[in-house]
């Protein structure tokens, strides 16, 4: 195959665009696993599943034609080969080979390969993850388990959050240290979504046996976003099987989820095994871990950016460490291509959008009300209104509560959209919190209400 390639040198730089035009990241995840061949007009794309085909074809075909066309200054095809249990090895060329070929970054020879492909992407690590204290657990558990593969106090370790708050990067960075430390060890990230989708297609394809042996030998296995394996039977009862099969062995499992692992719709069994070592949860950072993150991201981009503007736009972006970053990006790729130097204006102008969308993420108390009332049967006027009777009051003082806890407003103005004073809310938001702490079946009702409010403010 590299015979075949180096007929043709532009590749090299083909390559080398597509990982700058689509980021790095994208790069590392989607294309840089996958095996290639060029005949000249067809481009021969390998890939271990359908999905991912999909997500190739779907999103990054007509980029890697245009940067063939560049390049070689012709139209080519792309044909998809789906290979189930490729594991690659080293005399196979990936689209990696191709740019270390023409860039002389070539390993030496000596580096030993481990011919398990894990699907991580080499760029999220504890070194570039920003510790604070709305994750702190979550990072010293992840490097715990990193450290310590199997132990029982820590498996498995389930982190969750909303998103853009950090976990496939912690999953990765769990993947990239165990390789580190052990570069023969048998680790695998896999998302729910293609948990779901490969074993399917297993089925199908009646390669299960596959499927489940490279499931159920692993030292360390990472799934992220297991909601998606929520509500689908089949696939629950092969993630609960796999789980035990792992877990039985003393291996290690680190999963994610955007759910608290009470809201996945699970049955008993695996919801008690799930909770049977760590759970935790990563919160929104703080205005300072927001700064320091992008500081960090500022220097790995060597990118001349105050840190007034950094602040800017921490303060401006505060639920998501996906968007904040999104933002500096998107400013940094503004200013080199108009030469200008970054400005709190420029950002203000450029980011308008999304800042203003980040005000409009946090909740309104409107959609609070809206929603309790809905959850418990009670008019909107009756939030405000003065009657006493339990069924209006609790659901008032519940409402209290989720808008001290989902929202900046002080007490005082809390009181005000509640036609009260800022004691009774200081009441309403200790009564629920001790009932939330006491009852988990009421910790799970308000979460779920939390999760509606949500959806509707996110839209
Ligand atoms: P999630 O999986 O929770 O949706 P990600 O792990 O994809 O979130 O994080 C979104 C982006 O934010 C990633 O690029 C990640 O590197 C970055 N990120 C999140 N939290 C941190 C942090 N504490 N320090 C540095 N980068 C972070
Ligand atoms: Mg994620």
């Amino acid at each position: 195959m590299l015979d075949n390639i180096e007929k043709y040198p532009q590749l090299g730089s083909v390559f080398q665009d597509l990982e700058q035009i689509i980021g790095k990241d994208t790069y590392d995840m989607w294309l840089r696993p996958a095996k290639i061949d060029f005949n000249g007009t067809t481009l021969f794309i390998s890939l271990p599943n359908q999905f991912w085909g999909n997500t190739i074809r779907e999103r990054y075909e007509h980029i890697i034609k245009d940067a063939f066309l560049k390049h070689l200054g012709a139209a080519i095809e792309i044909a998809y080969q789906i290979e189930p249990e490729t594991e690659q090895t080293p005399t196979v060329t990936s689209a990696q080979d191709v740019i270390s070929t023409y860039t002389a970054q070539q390993q030496p020879a000596s580096v030993k390969v481990n011919p398990f492909v894990s699907r991580l992407n080499s760029s999220y690590t504890f070194e570039n993850f920003i510790e604070s204290p709305s994750n702190r657990f979550a990072y010293k558990a992840a490097e715990a388990v990193a450290h310590k593969l199997g132990a029982r106090e820590n498996n498995p370790l389930v982190i969750y959050s909303s998103p853009g708050l950090g976990k496939t990067h912690l999953l990765h960075a769990i993947g990239n240290q165990i390789l580190k430390d052990n570069p023969s060890a048998k680790v695998l990230y896999m998302s729910g979504e293609e948990f779901v989708s490969e074993y399917i297609e297993s089925l199908q394809n009646k390669v299960h046996d596959s499927f489940r042996k490279k499931c159920r030998t692993l030292d360390c296995f990472l799934m992220d976003d297991i909601q998606f394996v929520s509500g689908k039977e089949a696939c629950i009862e092969e993630f609960f099987n796999t789980f035990n099969a792992l877990f039985d062995s003393g291996k290690q499992i680190v999963l994610s989820s955007d759910r608290t692992p009470q809201q996945l719709e699970w049955n008993e069994r695996l919801s008690s095994r799930l909770l049977s070592g760590i759970t935790t949860e990563i919160k929104r950072p703080n205005l300072e871990t927001r700064i320091a993150i992008l500081r960090q991201k500022r220097d790995s981009i060597n990118f001349d950016i105050g840190d007034d503007v950094l602040a800017f736009i921490a303060e401006g972006i505060q639920t998501n460490v996906r968007e904040l970053e999104g933002s500096l990006f998107r400013l940094v790729a503004y200013c080199s291509m108009h030469s200008v130097t970054p400005s709190i204006a420029i950002a203000k102008e450029l980011l308008s959008d999304i800042l203003v969308a980040g005000k409009d993420t946090s909740v309104n108390v409107n959609t609070i009300k809206k929603m309790v009332g809905k959850h418990f049967n009670i008019r909107m006027e009756d939030f405000n209104s003065k009657r006493k009777t339990q069924s209006v009051a609790w659901p008032r003082q519940i409402a209290m509560f989720l808008t001290n806890d989902l929202t900046d407003l002080s007490l005082p103005e809390i009181g005000r959209e509640f036609n009260r004073d800022h004691s009774t809310v200081v009441h309403a938001r200790d009564t629920v919190k001790e009932r939330i702490n006491k009852d988990p079946f009421f910790a799970a009702e308000i979460n779920q209400i939390i999760l509606d409010i949500k959806a509707v403010d996110n839209k």
